[in-house]
């Protein structure tokens, strides 16, 4: 039997890792191609090389092409896949080094694709200087362009969503000056509620990156090769690298230039043991995991395309498990997701207020102000929990958090809270930690839910 893998990173060594666990080199085959330098790397992590907090970029890779090589996986670096045919089961790559064109026949395909960043077309000029982020090789050229000559001291970051607001830090790091230009009222829209978003801008704000909301790009400049600026309705703003934190969407052109059908979010439709499925049920032999499919949200019930690593990892290792003969699944999301621009720490899970409404439900909010630690005890600073609830049943829908000092892991706690669909009243009893050092007597999980309660009460 031979399995071929699309996609050398999470989703993609995640499923060869697992299913040569289970089966070795002489039941399975296994051919993995990677367009790019670099196999099962953290590109998680390359805003924290880029600013400088992680010194090596190797440490940026978990296993390199050797060591999967070792374990008998035949890693085919700087090949990318051109095309894919279903009927006579082969894959064409192209071998972007050394030129040339080679095709691998296979009993189950492994489609790992990931993402591609969204470049709009006023970003798609011949200049260098302009970067989106998704790979490793993305962080590599970011990271040489700043140390090009002459060296880049000015940074627009477009987009305000984690990413954007990862590099922006990154940038601001390294000593440059950055503008950070969101076109919506405030700064992580898709992650947080407009009124926790408020938070983050004006923390940012304090932080030496210049933020601009409701802000729209209507170009960008260049000059000798070289972006130069980027135009807006207010002017132009001098920049030397800009950075897209647009958004991505998944990577399934080939999927679909193959005949692969596609789901509503533009995402490999999937079923529980990562099976890619068309009209007529999952296709044979054909498996995908990552940034490259659309997944279920369990709360809201719809299909939605949620690109992160933690589920990228997830879904590979079931779809491998799967392939070598084993029995795993992957039930869906919650939406649960943790960043931080400096110290200030942003994290969610479930829906915010705009996706519990565009699900159907009716809900109410509480939003509560708190410290990490007692208050009087050092070094305690300011949190605000925001949670949503079904107005009928108190069930928690979601949650937000905006604070400092590992306030944003509390998101676990509320996490695990609408796994398993508790209602906010059973979660003011909730057996949470406590010594001063570590939280208020009242945690501020308890008394965000305490407070959603009377809400939940209050609105009968
Ligand atoms: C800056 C940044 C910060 C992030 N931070 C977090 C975080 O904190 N937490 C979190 O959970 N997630 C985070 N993510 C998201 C996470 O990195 C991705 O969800 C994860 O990498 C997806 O893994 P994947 O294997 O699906 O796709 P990718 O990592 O994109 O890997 C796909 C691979 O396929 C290769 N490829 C594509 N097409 C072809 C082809 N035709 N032939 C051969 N090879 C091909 C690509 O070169 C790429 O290496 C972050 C992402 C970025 C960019």
């Amino acid at each position: 039997m031979k399995l071929v893998v699309i996609g050398g990173d999470a989703g993609g060594m995640s499923a060869a890792s697992q299913a040569r666990k289970r089966l070795g080199p002489d039941r399975l085959e296994i051919v993995a191609f990677e367009r790019g330098h670099f196999t099962s790397y953290s590109a998680c992590g390359i805003p924290y090389w880029i600013g400088g907090a992680v010194k090596d970029r190797d440490a940026l890779v978990a296993r390199s092409p050797e060591a999967h090589r070792k374990s008998g996986i035949d890693v085919r670096m700087r090949h990318e896949v051109v095309a894919i045919d279903l009927d006579r089961r082969e894959v064409i790559a192209h071998d972007l080094a050394a030129g040339g064109e080679v095709r691998e026949g296979f009993d189950h395909l492994m489609y790992a694709t990931g993402a591609v960043p969204i470049t709009p077309g006023w970003a798609q000029i011949p200049a260098g200087g302009i970067f989106g982020v998704q790979t490793l090789d993305d962080g590599d050229a970011i990271h040489s362009w700043l140390d090009s000559d002459p060296k880049p001291r000015r940074a627009v970051v477009i987009g305000g969503g984690y990413i954007g607001v990862e590099m922006a830090e990154a940038m601001v790091n390294r000593g440059l000056e950055v503008t950070l230009l969101e076109k919506a009222p405030e700064p992580m829209r898709a992650t947080v509620d407009p009124d926790m978003g408020a938070r983050v801008r004006e923390a940012i704000s304090g932080l030496g990156i210049k933020i601009r909301t409701n802000a729209h790009v209507e170009g960008l400049e260049h000059k000798d090769g070289r972006v130069t600026g980027v135009v807006t309705p207010d002017g132009t703003l001098p920049a030397d690298i800009v950075v897209l934190g647009l958004g991505v969407q998944p990577n399934t052109k080939l999927a679909a230039d193959s005949g692969i059908p596609l789901g509503v979010t533009g995402g490999l439709r999937v079923d529980l043991r990562m099976r890619v499925t068309g009209p007529d049920g999952p296709i044979e032999g054909l498996w995908a995991a990552g940034d490259c499919v659309q997944t279920k949200h369990l709360v809201s019930g719809q299909p939605v395309h949620v690109p992160l690593g933690t589920h990228a990892n997830k879904q590979g290792r079931v779809a491998g498990i799967n392939i070598g003969g084993g029995y795993a699944t992957f039930p869906g999301v919650i939406g649960t997701a943790v960043t931080k621009v400096c110290a200030l720490e942003v994290a969610r899970t479930g829906l915010t207020e705009k996706e519990a409404k565009l699900a159907g439900y009716a809900f109410v909010s509480a939003t509560v102000e708190s410290t990490s630690r007692a208050g009087y005890y050092p070094g305690a600073s300011s949190m605000a929990i925001k949670l949503i609830a079904e107005k009928r049943t108190g069930l928690l829908l979601g949650a937000q958090i905006v604070g400092r000092e590992e306030a944003a892991k509390r998101i676990d706690s509320l996490a695990i809270a609408v796994w398993n669909k508790m209602t906010v009243e059973e979660m003011t009893a909730l057996d949470l930690s406590y010594a001063p050092p570590f939280s208020p007597v009242w945690d501020p999980v308890l008394i965000a839910a305490r407070k959603a309660t009377d809400a939940v009460h209050a609105a009968g």
